[in-house]
This record gives C-alpha cells, structure tokens and sequence, in this order.
C-alpha cells in the first residue's frame, strides 16, 4: 500500500509569537502517525504585519515540508481557508489555527476515523466555553440556535474549524466558488459523512484574537444571509399578517361610523401605526439590500486572494 500524504492547512494572521511553537507541536503530534502518513504544511499569511512571513520563510527553508502562501493585504481567514485548502495535495486535509486552540495532539484520534474511511471528516467542537466572556458565551449560542433554524446545514453548538477531511471532501468544498465565504456553512452544506468530536475550550497559546465582538456580529449576519434565505420569506408573511390586521380594522370602522356616527379620533394611534409601519418597511428594505449587495458581490467574481508570495 503507497503511503498517503496529510496536508496541514493553517491560516495565519499575525501569529508570529506562537507560529514556531505551532510548528514544534504538529511535528510532535504528527510523529505517532509517521509510520503511515507522509506529512506537508501549507502556511497561509493573510496579509499579516508583523514577523509571520519571515517564520514560515524560515521553517520552509529547514524542513522541505513546509509550504507557504503570502497574501497581497489582509483577505480574512475564510479567505486563508480557500488559499490552503486550494494548495493542499494531500489524501487527506486537516486544517487548524496557528494559535495552538485547536491542539495537534488530536490530529491522530480524528485521523484514525476518515483513514478506515468510515466517515468523510472529522469535525470538532468544543465541549465548553471557559475563558471566554459571557455575553460573548450568549450571543454565540444563539446564533448557532438560530442558524439551526434558519438553514438547513448542520453546524453544532460550539462548532470549530478544526477538521479533517477526504480528498473528495475537501475537492467538494472548493467546488463552491463563491466569494462570500461562509465555511462553516459549506462544511456542512456539502453533506457526507461527518462525525464530530467534543474536546476542552483551550486558550490562546500567546497573541491576540482578531474577533472583536461587532466583527462576529458580522460574521453571523453574513452566515445567516449566505446559508439562508428565511428572512425573506419574513417580511411577506409579516406583510400579510399586516394587512388582515388592517383589513379588519376597516371593516371594523366603517361600521362602527355607520351604527353609532361616531367620527374618528386618536391622533396617537396614527403616529404609532405609521412610525411602526415605516420602520418596517425600512427594516426589510435593509434586509433585502443585505442580499443583495452579496449578489453584488457575487457577480463580481472577484478572486477570494491575491497571493503576493508563493513557496508551494
Ligand atoms: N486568521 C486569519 N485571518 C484573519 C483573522 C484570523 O488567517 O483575518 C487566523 C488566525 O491567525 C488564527 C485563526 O485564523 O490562526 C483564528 O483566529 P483567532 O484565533 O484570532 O480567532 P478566535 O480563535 O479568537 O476565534
Ligand atoms: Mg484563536
């Protein structure tokens, strides 16, 4: 039996105080498999500012495994996952970020699922949120409740990136080309036989996180409008409830006048129903603009990367 090839994709932005001990840690973790599995690393560099490039420049120049990408500017790491994945040879992907909060150490138990071809991929999740900010911790779940509803892909509660997958897979995944990248979104959306393993919240190995909480309100957003189109359907059923409602008021009116000649009054309730009814209206204004600026986008076809650097 011909030995496969593990490709390990890991997008990195920034990172440069915990890229060698990444490095030294998937080299340990990747040991107990060497008997089976030859190894490459694609490092991709999104655009970062500080000493990122210069490490993977190094490592590359010591271990002929290591491979690199460098972007052109700061695309976001849905970008990176697209550049790696698409860089990837291997029978077999595992992508996971470079801050060490998806430990290499698992890389063998998930490996031992898709390599008896059991399952597709192996996906993570974790199993707590420690070290992680309560309102944070909230916000987070609800959205992963509500995309549960919205779209009909399967993303767990504390669903993460770090995942293991087929060939076939990962050729799947980068069959969709669209430029509003929502990963997590196309990892369950292309189906297959995905199995998911819970493992301990671990904190960052050393640097910063680059999520600000508006910038996962965002990306929830996005999720939402990439993998669903329910708050659509929201606005003609809020329409239509709206106009029964109306209908029966005139009715309503019309005869009340008729019976008792009573003329109509309620300055306020006029005030109301016309600041509700247009903050409606603007409201799905929004929401259909949202569609459509990432149809926009779409139709662009602009490249998800502009790679400045490449060592593959
Ligand atoms: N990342 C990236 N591009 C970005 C932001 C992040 O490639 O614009 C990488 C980052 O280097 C890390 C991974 O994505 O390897 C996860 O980022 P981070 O740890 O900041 O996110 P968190 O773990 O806080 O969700
Ligand atoms: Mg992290």
């Amino acid at each position: 039996m011909s030995r496969k090839l593990l490709s390990v994709v890991v997008p990195c932005y920034n990172e440069e105080n915990v890229l060698m001990q990444f490095y030294d840690d998937c080299i340990n973790a990747l040991d107990g498999l060497s008997e089976e599995l030859d190894h490459e690393f694609i490092f991709v560099d999104d655009g970062s500012t500080d000493g990122t490039l210069d490490i993977m420049r190094e490592l590359s120049a010591m271990d002929t495994t290591v491979k690199y990408i460098s972007f052109s500017r700061n695309f976001g790491k849905e970008a990176g996952i697209y550049a790696g994945l698409t860089e990837a040879k291997g029978d077999f992907v595992v992508l996971l970020d470079a801050d060490l909060q998806h430990p290499p150490k698992y890389i063998k138990n998930m490996y031992q699922y898709v390599a008896d071809g059991e399952y597709d991929s192996v996906a993570m999740k974790r199993t707590d949120r420690r070290g992680e900010g309560r309102i944070r911790s909230f916000f987070s779940k609800k959205f992963y409740r509500l995309m549960q509803k919205l779209s009909n892909t399967d993303i767990p509660q504390g669903a993460t990136d770090f995942r293991i997958m087929t060939r076939q897979f990962v050729d799947s995944v980068l069959s969709m080309s669209e430029y509003n990248r929502f990963t997590k979104g196309i990892f369950g959306w292309v189906g297959f036989r995905t199995m998911w393993m819970s493992y301990p919240n671990t904190e960052r190995a050393g640097g910063e996180s680059k999520w600000s909480f508006m910038s996962l309100v965002r990306y929830s957003l996005d999720g939402i409008v990439a993998f669903s189109t329910k708050p659509l359907i929201l606005s003609a059923v809020l329409g239509t409830i709206i106009c029964l409602i109306s209908f029966i008021m005139i009715v309503f009116t019309v005869v009340k006048t008729i019976i008792w000649g009573d003329p109509v009054a309620g300055y306020p309730t006029l005030i109301t129903v016309i600041l509700l009814m247009s903050g409606l209206q603007l409201l799905f204004l929004g929401i259909i603009g949202q569609y459509f600026a990432k149809a926009y986008m779409e139709v662009k076809k602009r490249p998800v990367y502009i790679a400045k650097e490449k060592h593959v």
